[in-house]
């Protein structure tokens, strides 16, 4: 085997690295080099390999410390501080909850590892919806039609027929999760899946409720408002607490979570709490100044042009931009670019008038041949 990398290079963070930030590196080169992703491939198995031995251990406050000291050594067989053997280690042990995360159980993950006659709370609940510009701006209650799980009423959520009750799983012996033994990459590994038989609640009904087929649960159309907060931007979510899915053996609601999408608007752009867009000004405002109307998302406001003022002039409305998600008091700005507006449709008096403009600022219009065409815009 080629000389071993080190353990920090591996994971590629520095070797004062906090517990986060190793595992967040882990986590992202499992699911990267993970077998199930890569089957049959070599190089990507050595990856997951060595990214995995090297979280194991440092990972390992006690066994970090021992590699910060003695480096590879530490691990070797009669090593400087006792050997470690990968063999032995039960992997779902120290990988469940990464592993729990990326492929959502199954592989040893949090969720199979429950006494199934504990209680659970619900799955989350995902849904979206639409709102406008000004509702995110301002916050708004929004009305949702969604259809959620209820316990059944009739068995009571247990599934089972009223009258009988579910049986202890004799493939678990109701403990909701089987323990297998398999040959990988380190060698025999223990391993701890959902039960099969039972799908981890640890009883099998034999005589199903007909009211709603064994499932424990009923379907039903609800309504829910949703308070949805000034500020909120697209692509953001709002949790509602305790209206997702049903909990198991009386444990709480799971969580609704609604993806909010924001439609954009005709004038203003939005970036973080600030926002931005343009007002078109008179050719002659801009020479003379004077007041103008704006539009900002208050509604008109009055803003007094300087004399000479060019196009593309940035003016800023301080506190008139989005509200901030934890204070909505406190606001981001409105940025308006002023573009001075060319008269595109003369009548005869008009242009005469201009003429006359021009000439007395020294005159380029009446010039046959203009020497300074390039001063023009
Ligand atoms: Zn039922
Ligand atoms: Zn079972």
């Amino acid at each position: 085997m080629a000389e071993k990398r080190d353990y920090y290079e591996v994971l590629g963070v520095s070797k004062t690295a906090s517990e986060e930030e190793i595992k967040k590196a882990y986590r992202v080169l499992a699911k990267k080099y993970h077998p199930d992703m890569n089957p049959g491939d070599k190089e990507a198995e050595a990856k997951f390999k060595e990214a995995s031995e090297a979280y194991a251990i440092l990972s390992d406050e006690q066994k970090r410390k021992q590699y910060d000291q003695f480096g590879h050594a530490a691990f070797e067989q009669g090593g400087g501080a006792g050997g470690f053997d990968f063999n032995s280690m039960d992997f779902s042990d120290i990988f469940g909850d990464i592993f729990g995360d990326i492929f959502g159980g199954g592989f040893g993950g949090r969720s199979s590892r429950r006494n199934s006659n504990q209680p659970m709370q619900g799955a989350n609940v995902h849904t979206s919806v639409r709102i406008t510009f000004e509702q995110a701006v301002f916050g708004c209650e929004k009305e949702l039609e969604l259809t959620l799980k209820d316990p059944c009423p009739v068995c009571g959520g247990s599934g089972a027929k009223p009258g009988t009750s579910p049986v202890t799983c004799t493939k678990c012996n109701g403990q909701g999760q089987v323990v297998f033994t398999q040959q990988s990459l380190f060698g025999m590994v223990r391993n701890v899946q959902t039960c099969p038989e039972c799908g981890g609640t640890g009883k099998v009904i034999k005589e199903k409720c007909t009211s709603c087929y064994g499932a424990g649960y009923v379907s039903k159309k609800k309504k829910i408002s949703v308070t949805i907060p000034a500020g909120i931007d697209d692509g953001q979510s709002v949790r509602v607490r305790g209206k997702g899915e049903p909990g198991k053996n009386g444990g709480p609601r799971g969580d609704l979570l609604i993806e909010v999408r924001v439609s954009r608007h005709p004038v203003f752009q939005r970036d973080g709490w600030d926002l931005y867009s343009s007002a078109p000004i008179s050719f002659a405002r801009a020479a003379l100044g004077g007041e103008v109307e704006i539009d900002t998302i208050d509604g008109k406001i009055l803003y007094d042009v300087k004399p000479g003022t060019q196009t593309d002039t940035r003016v800023r409305f301080r506190g008139k931009g989005v509200p901030t998600l934890r204070n909505k008091d406190v606001r981001g700005d409105h940025f308006v670019t002023l573009i001075v507006q060319v008269p595109e449709k003369l009548t005869a008096e008009q242009k005469n008038l201009l003429k006359a403009f021009d000439e007395s600022m020294g005159g380029e219009t009446g010039r046959k041949t203009d020497k300074k065409i390039f001063k023009k815009k």
